[in-house]
């Protein structure tokens, strides 16, 4: 998973772009760069490895300007080195890219037979050099025409030369989002990129093109009608996204399993007993299902399969564990009156989502479990209980699959509460057990802190 980010305003917009990356750095990447107005030109700089080669580049020549994109690169379509890295394009547009254009040979064959060409081995260069092909004066224009001969999942930052002041984006099946600041606008990957400068941002839906200044942003839809948007408000806690005075990323969120457990489950029960009447369900209707899947990829994959266990032990409905990438490969049996339930814990994982819309297109119902407010599996969902978790930076995942884990015990509790296979007696006891979890002592001997084990010393 790449990181995308996007300034315009009056700070130093380099500054902002190398800082703002550096918040998306936990995803993962292989090479970074940035593209930058300079006096009017577009100036981009690339580096094949960590942030840091970029930063000695920037540090050499730094690209003075006001509006810029950046990116870090997770290769999928040629290696990682400076080449290939993003931004891509030419003098007159420069695009930043997260995700997989499928259809990107048919593209590059047919601009080379127009008298493009391509510097790069990336299906993100295709994207960028179609732009420049429909561009005639008009980037909205533009951008529409290439997105209808475009077939993958994208998120798009592009700047126009012509257009120095200003950002273009557009997504499908991959996440960006716009952050509105004071007289200064951004986007993003994700939300801990842009929250040193506001808290406030937009949404982008599929087929939403945004066109970001620093004074304003518009959205409009793919036959240019504009679109009116609110602002969303995120409450992430900076610090929260932060290390927070540990070591590493992955032993504070160790240590943050007690309390995201604790404010993950305390909403959802009341009086001892399981409670989701805020997500719109309770026991009646969750037991009124025939059988029930659960999709997800992953750690959620396996958080999901300790919900089976517990529900077939407990309430003895058939549960179906799928893997979401095979899901809609392997024609699943879903009918009306079967509930899907999708994990996720950002709410974006593609494969997940592309499982929900196959359940919701053969009439079952949907509810996610995801961690992230307003992700686009959140929105289509038919029910949602949102985990409490806060961010997770760590790419091996501890208190996400811990509070995905309790919602799916508080759900099979109500479940089997619902079909009558535990009383109400002892409904309350497990769900006190639960409870008490984020209260129970660490072992008194545990080690502080987790140390890399030594390896034999061969003799
Ligand atoms: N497919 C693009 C590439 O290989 C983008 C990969 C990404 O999401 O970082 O360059």
């Amino acid at each position: 998973m790449c990181g995308i980010v996007g300034y315009v305003g009056e700070r130093d917009c380099t500054d902002v772009l190398l800082d703002s990356l550096s918040k998306l750095e936990y995803r993962g990447y292989d090479s970074a760069g940035i593209a930058v107005f300079e006096n009017g030109e577009i100036t981009v700089e690339k580096a094949k490895g960590e942030l840091k080669n970029l930063r000695e580049k920037v540090a050499e020549h730094k690209p003075k300007g006001h509006c810029g994109i950046g990116h870090t690169r997770w290769a999928t379509h040629g290696e990682p080195s400076d080449i290939n890295s993003h931004p891509h394009g030419n003098k007159r547009v420069s695009i930043v890219h997260n995700g997989i254009i499928e259809n990107y040979k048919d593209i590059k064959n047919f601009l080379i037979e127009k008298g493009y060409t391509f510097i790069s081995e990336t299906d993100t260069e295709t994207v960028a050099k179609l732009l420049d092909y429909y561009y005639e004066g008009d980037p909205v224009d533009a951008i529409i025409k290439t997105l209808k001969d475009v077939r993958g999942a994208y998120a798009l930052g592009i700047v126009f030369k012509d257009f120095p002041d200003r950002i273009f984006a557009v997504r499908k099946d991959s996440p960006l989002i716009i952050g509105a600041g004071d007289e200064e606008n951004f986007i993003a990957s994700d939300v801990p990129a842009i929250l040193k400068y506001t808290r406030n941002y937009y949404l982008l839906e599929e087929n939403e093109i945004a066109t970001i200044k620093s004074d304003r942003v518009e959205f409009c839809d793919m036959h240019k009608l504009p679109i009116k948007k609110e602002v969303q408000v995120s409450n992430l806690d900076m610090d929260a996204a932060e290390k927070g005075g540990y070591e590493h990323f992955m032993l504070k969120e160790i240590n943050e399993q007690p309390t995201a457990v604790k404010t993950t489950i305390t909403p959802r029960i009341t009086d001892s007993m399981p409670d989701f009447s805020a997500e719109g369900f309770d026991a009646a209707k969750l037991s009124s299902y025939n059988k029930i899947y659960i999709v997800a990829c992953g750690t959620a994959m396996h958080a999901g399969m300790v919900g089976k266990y517990v529900i077939e032990k407990l309430a003895r409905i058939p549960v179906i564990v799928d893997i979401a990438s095979e899901f809609r490969y392997r024609d699943p049996l879903i009918d009306k009156g079967d509930l899907v339930i999708l994990i996720s814990q950002s709410g974006e994982t593609a494969d997940t989502k592309a499982a929900l819309e196959l359940a919701k297109l053969n009439g079952a119902d949907t509810l996610a479990i995801v961690n992230v407010k307003g992700s686009s599996i959140a929105r289509a969902a038919d029910m949602v209980v949102y985990t409490h978790a806060g961010p997770e930076i760590s790419v091996a995942s501890t208190k996400a699959y811990m509070v995905q884990i309790s919602v799916m015990y508080l759900l099979a509790f109500e479940l089997a509460y619902g079909t009558g296979r535990i009383s109400k007696e002892q409904c309350e006891k497990f769900t006190k057990e639960l409870q008490n979890i984020p209260s129970v002592p660490q072992r008194r001997n545990a080690p502080a802190r987790i140390r890399p084990t030594r390896p034999p010393r061969s003799r």
